[in-house]
């Protein structure tokens, strides 16, 4: 289609050529009378085509499309109104005067028919206006049919009104179009209706003119001034429309450009609160391990307590027996480890059960604690521990201690245990103890069970001999 009314374009300027050359050549010894319209007409011709080249050069540079149809507008219609002045190709046959009529609606519809087409363009109508575009369609149907027709029918005077209504219907149906453009397009319709008004203002005057039977060149100036009149509005209106445009896009790129702005501060505010909150939420994370560290260290300072608790007797303040279980275990293992000798003692009160019957248990208690208390103070290494086994017996473990070393102790035990009297009451309480020692120095076959049986022995064995003593059992020699 573009390249349609590009040929078209070619066209009507060789057109517009060859009427000026035809203007001086034939038509002028055939119409004598044209010479003196002929400055005027040349200068109209010559201003037409400058006008017509001018949107042509404007459409390229613009990319236009709307552009090269106003180019083609501008000279068809500058030929219409040549060929109703009388300068025509079918000048050239004056005598058919139904030929030249043809002519004259031929270029009057078709102008009408460009300028709807600019119209389409500029509202962009076939995209959206759905009736206007149909309406407009229509018209240039009819208008095209009319064309051979006005051959047959039409005299001079009658393709003259031929000419004029579709012009008038055209005007009338373009400002209905004007009136129906949607609102983002309206800001142009405004100059396209003024356009349009003085247009039909210039066409009602002709109608006038005519009415009033003035003669043709008055008519004929009267189009040539109402062309000049629709030359400047239009190309106002397009230079108004290029301004928009480039408005808008300046417009366009500034509300990119604030909203690229403000999106960039919202990216900044929010960088900014995830710094804060990754601030805040290290902030509760350190609190939390403090927390977390004080109350550790209390539950151990608990788990501390609650473990001396289970590890002593209540009764004796000695360790107890889960304990020594334990302790005897480790210190076998040291001592096997180390090669150093490990010393067990186990102490009996003896005839506890006689201090029972004569005073009673809570008696019997306090006597324990008595006894647990002198074994306590005799042992003298941070190493030693002494621990209640069970009812009246102590066990006592002495890491790296030997033979000898157990056995003074044991004696010392029995020692002090029967110098010293427990007061109850009026009554004075004389206790005993016997002991059994043995001493472990990494015999082969030797378990912590073995060490205690051995002590035990050791211990029936001073029961036996009296009570009040202390008696030693040998690992080795058994
Ligand atoms: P020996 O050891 O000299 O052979 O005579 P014993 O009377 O001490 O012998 P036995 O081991 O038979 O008696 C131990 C008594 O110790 C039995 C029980 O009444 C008493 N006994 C055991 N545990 C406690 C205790 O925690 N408190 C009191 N008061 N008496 C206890
Ligand atoms: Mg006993
Ligand atoms: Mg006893």
């Amino acid at each position: 289609m573009r390249n349609l009314y590009i040929a078209l374009m070619i066209f009507f300027i060789a057109w517009l050529i060859f009427s000026v050359v035809n203007a001086q050549g034939v038509l002028l010894l055939a119409k004598p009378s044209l010479l003196l319209q002929l400055p005027v007409q040349h200068i109209f011709i010559g201003s037409g085509l400058i006008l017509s080249l001018l949107c042509f050069t404007w459409a390229s540079a613009m990319r236009s499309y709307s552009m090269v149809i106003l180019a083609l507008f501008f000279a068809v219609k500058a030929l219409s109104i040549l060929v109703a002045g009388g300068i025509s190709f079918f000048g050239l046959f004056t005598h058919n005067i139904y030929l030249l009529n043809t002519e004259l609606l031929f270029f009057a519809n078709l102008s009408n028919m460009l300028f709807f087409s600019f119209t389409i363009k500029l509202f962009s109508l076939k995209k959206r206006g759905e009736n206007s575009y149909q309406l407009l369609l229509g018209l240039a149907i009819v208008m095209t049919v009319m064309v051979p027709l006005s051959y047959v029918f039409g005299d001079r005077a009658a393709t003259w009104l031929l000419t004029q209504i579709p012009i008038s219907i055209s005007l009338l149906a373009l400002l209905y179009v004007a009136s129906t453009v949607r609102e983002e397009k309206r800001r142009l319709t405004k100059i396209y209706s003024l356009i349009l008004v003085v247009q039909l203002s210039f066409n009602m005057m002709a109608y006038l003119l005519y009415y009033w039977r003035f003669s043709a060149q008055v008519i004929h100036g009267l189009d040539m001034v109402a062309f000049w009149f629709m030359a400047i509005m239009v190309n106002y209106l397009m230079g108004r429309k290029y301004y928009c445009h480039i408005r808008d896009e300046k417009l366009a790129k500034q509300q990119v450009l604030a909203s690229a702005k403000a999106s960039d501060l919202v990216q900044k505010n929010l960088l900014a609160l995830q710094d804060e909150s990754q601030e805040q939420s290290e902030n509760r994370v350190q609190e939390r391990t403090l927390e977390l560290n004080i109350a550790l260290q209390e539950l151990e300072a608990v788990n501390q307590v609650l473990k001396e608790k289970n590890t002593l007797d209540e009764l004796s303040g000695l360790y107890n027996r889960r304990y020594y279980d334990e302790k005897i275990m480790a210190e076998f293992r040291r001592s096997r480890r180390n090669l150093t000798p490990l010393s067990l003692i186990l102490v009996d009160i003896d005839h506890f059960k006689n201090v029972n019957d004569s005073y009673g248990h809570l008696t019997g208690d306090k006597c324990i604690v008595e006894v647990a208390s002198m074994i306590n103070a005799l042992l003298r290494r941070g190493t030693d521990v002494g621990c209640r086994y069970g009812g009246e017996e102590f066990c006592l473990i002495l890491p790296e201690t030997d033979e000898k070393g157990a056995l003074a102790l044991a004696q010392k035990i029995c020692q002090s245990v029967s110098q010293q009297y427990i007061l109850n009451n009026e009554s004075v309480i004389d206790l005993t103890v016997s002991c059994g020692v043995t001493t472990y120095q990494q015999e082969q076959d030797v378990t912590p069970e073995i060490i205690f049986d051995r002590a035990d022995k050791a211990l029936y064995k001073a029961k036996q001999a009296g009570r009040d003593q202390v008696q030693v059992s040998k690992i080795k020699l058994l």
